[in-house]
């Protein structure tokens, strides 16, 4: 049977398995070994080469959700967003990257490419206009984060990857807050795609794994690099992963519906200042997202109306729990100022319209109801209303 045309969630239970021929179990085995043969195979297989069985099954898997020919399944997104980069870079050359992005990725550029001869130009905006602006004769990539961490801007994602072919520049993207259920990019000419697995993929807080995901000629030099340093995931986790992909269709689906339930409740609530939803009407690129995504997905941010505390509301939630991560069964919620994005300074966070006030809020796949009561008792809490839960 060709598995050209499989749909979603027969993709993610079928694609990329490893066959157990011996004993035709119904799940993959998980292949431990760091040793292999190497007289009689084809391939050297060693983990940090990313080509144990269970890597390359998954592989397959990630590659057919993301519309592409092979991915490599890193220890984290930072590890796989930092092999990426640097796999496409080198000294003298220049990245454009837009300005707001996930703070791991913005510091790990600021801290280390300066180190390593690479320069870079922020954004000053996420339209494409302000892409070719920053473009400079040694720009050899264009990194672009959408919808993205936290405020749920969105980039022109066909837009942004003309540009990239019209002056032979490489698009990537971190692709982390649609998950490939939301948006193909590479269906829209983006060369590269990242994904901390830790989040949609993973799905249940207990994953840290990121991919990279590309036709074979790109994911060649990124395989040389992520091999030289060496952050493959171990098969453990590889085998993990393959079974939280399983549900990713149902998951992501379930947690859009849940996750535009609540905006519009937010959007409605007084004591609610400015919610972000690229699935509300209200969102300035609603258009836009409407024209490349498929779902709007389960991320949104929002403000409490002037004088309500932040904090104070997350603390007053029952059922919804504080977390550091997103993309998990669960809701969260999260202040970026303290956490994602605490390492840059009150004037960068300013500067891309991140206030103390705003609140990250990652939407599980729990019955609607219940978190739009416990919503409510928090907000009556924070604003000093004596209501039952
Ligand atoms: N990209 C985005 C959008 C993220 O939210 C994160 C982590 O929060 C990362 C990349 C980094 O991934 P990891 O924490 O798996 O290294």
């Amino acid at each position: 049977m060709s598995h050209d045309n499989l749909g979603l969630n027969t993709t993610c239970v079928h694609i990329g398995e490893v066959k157990d021929e011996q004993f035709k179990s119904a799940i993959s085995p998980i292949y431990v070994s760091t040793s292999y043969a190497f007289q009689d195979v084809d391939q050297k297989r060693y983990p940090r080469s990313f080509n144990t069985p269970n890597q390359e099954a998954l592989s397959k898997k990630l590659a057919a959700l993301e519309h592409t020919d092979r991915a490599l399944i890193f220890g984290s997104g930072m590890a796989a967003v930092s092999s990426m980069l640097f796999a496409l870079l080198e000294a003298g050359d220049h990245l454009v990257v837009q300005n707001t992005i996930y703070g791991g990725t913005s510091n790990f550029i600021r801290e280390e490419f300066p180190k390593r001869g690479i320069e870079f130009t922020f954004t000053e905006g996420y339209e494409v206009a302000d892409f070719e602006k920053a473009i400079q004769s040694n720009t050899k990539v264009i990194y672009i984060e959408t919808p993205s961490n936290p405020l749920l801007t969105i980039t022109d994602v066909r837009g942004v990857a003309q540009l990239g072919k019209s002056k032979g520049i490489i698009t990537a993207i971190d692709n982390t807050f649609a998950s490939p259920v939301n948006q193909n990019p590479i269906d829209f000419g983006i060369d590269l795609v990242m994904h901390s697995a830790t989040k949609y993929l993973g799905g249940h807080s207990d994953i840290l794994a990121g991919v990279v995901v590309g036709p074979n000629d790109l994911m060649e030099k990124v395989w040389r690099v992520g091999r030289n340093f060496g952050g493959n995931l171990s098969d453990f986790t590889v085998w993990m992963l393959e079974r939280s992909i399983k549900t990713l269709g149902l998951r992501v689906k379930a947690q859009n519906r849940n996750a535009k339930k609540i905006a519009k409740f937010l959007e409605a609530h007084e004591d609610v200042k400015q919610v972000y939803y690229p699935g509300l009407k209200s969102h300035p690129q609603h258009a836009l997202a409407k024209s490349q995504m498929k779902g709007f997905g389960g991320m949104l941010s929002f403000e409490l109306a002037d004088g309500l505390d932040a904090l104070e509301f997350q603390q007053a939630l029952q059922l919804i729990k504080p977390s550091l991560s997103l993309a998990g069964v669960e809701t969260t919620t999260l202040s970026p100022h303290l956490t994602s994005h605490s390492l840059m300074t009150a004037e960068e966070r300013a500067a891309i319209g991140i206030s103390d006030n705003l609140i990250r809020f990652s939407t599980g796949i729990e019955c609607k109801e219940d978190l739009i009561k416990d919503l409510k008792q928090a907000l009556a809490k924070v604003k000093g209303e004596n209501v039952m839960a």
